[in-house]
């Protein structure tokens, strides 16, 4: 069970007021606001722990580097990953993607080879596998989805096939808040060989996830949608992968000699982990994982649940708002457009009610160009949000209607 007036205690910013009104938060597939409990943490590692890791043999050095292999041990047990070799800092999910595109790209994919993806990636697992493409002389296939924001399965069994050399699909579409079947697309893709990346950047903080149990070969996501700092992510890859694939970056910290006639490598993680990385964001990301453990990410996503398709149902019986996606397997998100009113100018509105929603593309054109529109209006879930926020959408978005005419 969860105890919301105590959770929202927890986060100073809700108690803020914008516009003279108090504050309605619901742009947190974007990013989450801090508990308390994380911001003290950043607060207490640099006023007593704070250095730089891994290469001093002085005590603060110490101290710093047994923090930072700390939150790689948490995160380690929070995806329940089988070693901390298996998790590699990067400064959020487009960083972990991109180092998978060139680094399992260079080492695994050829000219003809093919990259299968879906409909519904963000822009941040589309592009870095383009750039890859276009390096390679390889091709991107796509997977398409139906108008419930459904994974069209079918479809994935007939594009997998020898040319297929990685499947990179999002768990929760950042604007259909479908929860895509993963388990079955990795039995899919792993009956053929082929190994998938998991991109987890709307999963992690709503529901429990087991990498070991899931059976991903990679599985990225970010610090800052999970009441964490910005500037920290995380790759999860298999160790058979990670071992094989090139460094993706050069410089301190990812080797063991440096010669100009030749440099040899550090082993796993650091490998992949060149230069000064984000110490303090990487303790605050344990702090978040501590955070959530309290809670119980059981309760987390049964609490969600219930708000998340309260909600859906209340704005799908407005008039004159398309929602889209009405997947019956929903997860914090709600995209939808109001008749003849730019999603901009409903969110400027918005706005104005104290009401945060995000608008536009939503770094997910291909979406956009499926429901043949401009843009969206989104309204994100945390845990921290109440039903009678919702009814301070419902109001918000009829006072919409009513201000542009309808
Ligand atoms: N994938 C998904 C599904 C996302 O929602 C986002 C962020 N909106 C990203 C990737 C990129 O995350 P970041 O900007 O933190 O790297």
């Amino acid at each position: 069970m969860i105890d919301i007036e105590r959770i929202r205690a927890d986060f100073p910013i809700l108690q803020k007021k914008i516009h003279g009104k108090p504050l309605v938060y619901l742009d947190n597939a974007a990013t989450t606001q801090k508990p308390s409990m994380v911001l003290d943490k950043i607060q207490d590692f640099y006023a007593e722990s704070y250095s730089n890791i891994h290469r001093g043999v002085h005590y603060l050095s110490e101290e710093a580097s047994a923090a930072y292999e700390g939150a790689r041990e948490t995160v380690k047990n929070f995806i329940h990953a089988g070693s901390a070799r298996e998790i590699v800092f990067t400064r959020g999910t487009t960083e972990a993607i991109n180092l998978v595109a060139d680094s399992f790209g260079r080492a695994f994919v050829d000219e003809g080879d093919e990259i299968l993806l879906s409909e519904m990636e963000h822009h941040s697992n589309i592009v870095p596998w383009q750039m890859l493409c276009e390096r390679q002389g390889a091709r991107l296939k796509v997977v398409s989805f139906d108008d419930d924001g459904a994974l069209l399965t079918d479809e994935l069994k007939k594009k997998i096939n020898e040319r297929t050399k990685l499947i990179s699909m999002t768990y929760v579409s950042n604007v259909l808040g479908t929860v895509n079947n993963v388990e079955e697309i990795i039995e899919l893709a792993h009956a053929q060989d082929v190994p998938v990346l998991i991109d987890g950047a709307q999963a992690v903080q709503h529901f429990p996830v087991d990498v070991q149990d899931l059976g991903c070969d990679f599985f990225a996501f970010s610090g800052h949608k999970m009441y964490a700092e910005t500037g920290i992510g995380v790759l999860y890859g298999k160790e058979k992968w990670l071992e094989d694939m090139p460094p993706y970056h050069g410089g301190g910290g990812m080797i063991t000699r440096v010669g100009f006639d030749r440099t040899t490598y550090a082993g796993l993680p650091y490998k992949f982990e060149a230069g000064t990385g984000s110490i303090g964001a990487a303790v605050s990301l344990s702090a978040a994982m501590e955070y959530l453990k309290e809670i119980g990410l059981e309760n987390v996503s049964a609490y969600e649940r219930g708000l998340i398709n309260d909600a859906a149902a209340r704005v799908e019986d407005l008039h004159g708002v398309t929602v889209y996606g009405k997947n019956a397997d929903r997860c914090s998100v709600i995209s939808f457009n109001l008749e003849n009113v730019h999603s901009y100018d409903a969110g400027a509105v918005l706005d104005k009610l104290g009401i945060a929603v995000r608008t536009g593309k939503l770094c997910a054109e291909p979406v956009m160009e499926h429901f043949g529109v401009s843009g969206m209006v989104r309204a994100s879930f945390a845990v921290y949000n109440t039903q009678e926020e919702t009814d301070r959408l419902i109001q918000g978005i009829r006072q919409v209607q009513s201000m542009m005419g309808r």
